[in-house]
């Protein structure tokens, strides 16, 4: 059995397929405009591409891919997110090193 249910129009109070965007009889719009991607889709996909750079850049590319502009602007997002948190990871390691460097440092020049 199909999934068909039937809905009245809130304007005419036609019969109306559940699925149908328009009422074919007076032709009222009965759903929201489609949007790109849901809200918490986008909140994944920066969370992946700040945590988990690698992952986060197979999205990018997936939605670079897609034409429409909404798809293009999280895929951009997405590669910013991605090189800032390589960015951080590099400045964070050189941080590391320095610090490692300048303690051997202080310990060579206490001679021991
Ligand atoms: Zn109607």
């Amino acid at each position: 059995m199909e999934n068909q249910i039937e809905l009245f129009c809130p304007s005419c109070k036609s019969v109306v397929k559940a699925d149908a965007n328009f009422c074919p009889v007076c032709g009222k719009q009965l759903k929201d405009e489609p949007i790109g991607a849901p809200f918490t889709k986008q909140a994944i996909v920066y969370f992946v591409s700040f945590f988990l750079p690698p992952f986060g850049l197979i999205y990018a590319v997936k939605y670079l891919k897609q034409g429409d502009y909404e798809s293009r602007k999280i895929g951009f997002i997405s590669i910013i997110l991605t090189a800032i948190s390589i960015l951080a990871a590099i400045w964070m390691t050189l941080g590391i090193v320095n610090s490692i460097t300048q303690s051997f440092n202080e310990i060579n020049s206490l001679g021991i």
